[in-house]
């Protein structure tokens, strides 16, 4: 019989916990932020979202730097080097590329690097991405990169697919390629008349 009760009470206790707690969260601000009217991805905007209205009270910092949202590429430092297509998984990346004039580029942690291609394609499909990372880690001059950018609205699937190439870059590359393939051609047989010429010296 008292074990009856003493259920009884503990039954009615718990009860009243919960919805103790459920009467105190009434009170409280939404844990949950109204996006898209509040925009996570900067402090900035954060705090003009919330600004004069109810909502959120929690310390909302915008996305975390290591967030890996939809990928952008510099071109102006990417070597073509295919590394990030090869890295890929899933096939994503789709590069082609030209021999270019060499420059030298500042790496990755302070390394050189080198650049002997250019690219006359540079495609990311963001359909098919999974935002892993695997592309990023292994280029050498960190062209490759995550930006906190996670909303990509199109309304047909060649819209998401990313060209950092523009045909008429794709274009020039190509042409100076031709103009470097002559002229290399021309060094190598004006070389070879030389040695032929020392050759004729000689004997
Ligand atoms: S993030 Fe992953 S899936 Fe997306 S392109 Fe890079 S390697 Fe491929
Ligand atoms: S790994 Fe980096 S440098 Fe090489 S092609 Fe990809 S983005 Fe360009």
């Amino acid at each position: 019989m008292n074990q009856y009760f003493h259920n009884m009470i503990n039954g009615i206790q718990t009860v009243f916990e919960g919805m103790s707690i459920t009467l105190a969260s009434m009170f409280q601000g939404p844990a949950t932020v109204e996006y898209p009217d509040v925009d996570v991805r900067s402090v900035d905007s954060i705090r003009v979202g919330l600004k004069g209205k109810r909502g959120y009270k929690g310390n909302l910092r915008g996305m975390p730097e290591n967030y890996r949202g939809i990928l952008d590429v510099d071109m102006s430092i990417c070597t073509a080097c295919l590394i990030c297509m090869k890295a890929c998984p899933i096939d994503c990346i789709a590069i082609t590329n030209v021999k270019c004039d060499k420059r030298k580029l500042q790496g990755k942690n302070g390394k050189p690097a080198a650049q002997t291609r250019a690219a006359t394609r540079f495609d990311i499909d963001i359909a098919k991405c999974m935002f892993c990372g695997l592309c990023v880690e292994p280029c050498p001059t960190g062209a490759i990169f995550h930006t906190n950018e996670f909303e990509m609205n199109r309304d047909n699937l060649e819209g998401l697919i990313l060209r950092f190439v523009a045909p008429e870059e794709a274009e020039k590359a190509s042409k100076r390629a031709a103009e470097i393939a002559v002229e290399q051609a021309e060094k190598k047989a004006a070389l070879a008349k030389e040695k032929a010429a020392a050759k004729g010296e000689d004997s």
